[in-house]
């Protein structure tokens, strides 16, 4: 008998059928003298749908209310899942967030979990129930609603897998795993047996929203083994692990890319002390997170500096650097919401040279210019015009020798 966290996302839960479909899969495990916990999302689409409801009300909504309005996605999931387990003959469950008191810190819209009390949960299992968690939300120290980021079922999942002390986290999905890059635009993507934590979590933070970051995060500080698979197969999918000695060795492991960013250029700043303290102070008092940074230097003592932001917080960002610019004397701010990162990790590039200079070269061959680079000890992102995303992934993905024989 083991304890099982499932997590099932919003195409596996997308209308009736398809919840049919997901109690069924939980009954096979149930009936088998598994305990099992399930996370669910919203129905695909929902999420989306709800926030742009709240914009059509006004473009910059309150936040405590858009989580109270989000939250209610995942709440219509379990409810439907615990009334067909029950019709079905199940004894099953539901909890919201902070009925599963899934404890958050009060950043609305992108809490962070800070504990769990898992008490009613286990003692619901041990009643022998079915207990079904609303994925994405949680409860701030107030009693406030808050919810975790977009995706942010897989980590309470993987959270409440840590604090269970479960056996496995398994994250159904509607791909078959974890991919050498995205199936649903490369059709010689290959499904990886394994991944580490370490390259899961660079693939998660560039771009394979197939897991959230956290949930990596949590799963490789608690060692809990995920394991990502489709909701509509029975094969088995991909593992995320420890890294292990007889992992693949490969170079790359995978690409991935994001059109989440934007670039911010500020031309002909002066090229004194405390200048980019003065252009990254205030973005940083926002709450904006600045990802790459560059800094050309020109003659006579200016400088152009480029970094990119979340496209979300691109509006407030440009607004904060004309004000900057005018106090450092900068000459003009640019600004450029058509950029994708493309990256390339792995591993395996610890121990290799020249595959920065690869990668550069196959981008160049397609005439595709790089306006940003940045690298890390297993990774190597690029910046690029957005029209070239797919070209830049399916080559990349070639040339490394990722593509499916
Ligand atoms: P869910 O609703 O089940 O959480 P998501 O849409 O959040 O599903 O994540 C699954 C999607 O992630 C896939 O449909 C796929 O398009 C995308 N994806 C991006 N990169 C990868 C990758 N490397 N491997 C698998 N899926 C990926
Ligand atoms: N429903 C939320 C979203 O669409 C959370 C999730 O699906 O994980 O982002
Ligand atoms: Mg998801």
């Amino acid at each position: 008998m083991a304890l099982i966290v499932q997590k099932y996302g919003g195409t596996s839960v997308g209308d009736l059928n398809r919840i049919r479909k997901v109690a069924e899969r939980i009954i096979k495990v149930y009936t088998a003298g598994n305990d099992v916990v399930v996370v669910l999302s919203a129905m695909a689409g929902v999420t989306d749908r709800l926030i742009q409801l709240a914009h059509q009300i006004t473009k910059d909504p309150n936040r405590r209310e858009l989580d109270v309005l989000l939250a209610t996605g995942e709440q219509t999931t379990v409810s439907l899942l615990c009334i067909m387990l029950e019709s079905m003959g199940y004894p099953a469950i539901s909890l919201l967030g902070y009925q599963a008191e899934i404890l958050t810190n009060r950043a609305f819209g992108r809490a962070r979990i800070v504990e769990i009390h898992a008490d009613r949960i286990k003692e619901l299992l041990s009643q022998k129930k079915i207990v079904a968690v609303a994925g994405f939300q949680g409860r701030d120290q107030q009693g406030n609603i808050t919810t975790l980021g977009r995706g942010g079922s897989d980590t309470s999942a993987v959270a409440l897998a840590a604090t269970l002390r479960a056996d496995i986290c398994e994250i159904y999905t509607d791909v078959e795993g974890v991919f050498t890059t995205d199936p649903n635009l490369c059709k010689n993507a290959r499904k990886l047996p394994k991944i580490s934590y370490d390259e899961m979590l660079e693939m998660a933070s560039l771009g394979a929203k197939v897991l959230q970051i956290r949930a990596v995060e949590f799963a490789k500080k608690f060692n809990v083994p995920v394991h990502v698979r489709s909701s509509f197969k029975e094969e088995e999918g991909t593992m995320v692990v420890e890294e292990e000695k007889d992992m693949e060795r490969v170079v790359v492991s995978g690409v991935t890319y994001s059109k989440d960013e934007a670039r911010i250029t500020l031309t002909r700043v002066p090229d004194q002390p405390g200048i980019a303290s003065r252009i990254f102070t205030p973005i940083a008092e926002a709450g904006i997170v600045v990802d790459m940074i560059i800094q050309n230097t020109r003659k006579g003592g200016l400088t152009d500096l480029t970094f990119t932001v979340p496209k979300s917080d691109y509006q407030r960002a440009m607004a904060i650097q004309k004000e900057a610019a005018k106090t450092i004397g900068a000459e003009q701010v640019l600004g450029d919401e058509h950029i994708a990162k493309v990256s390339v990790i792995g591993v395996g590039m610890r121990s290799h040279s020249g595959v920065a200079a690869k990668m550069f070269t196959a981008l160049a061959r397609e005439n595709i210019n790089i306006i940003m680079i940045s690298t890390s000890e297993i990774k190597i992102s690029c910046v690029i015009e957005e029209k070239y995303t797919e070209l830049a992934v399916r080559v990349l993905h070639n040339v490394f020798g990722l593509d499916s024989l």
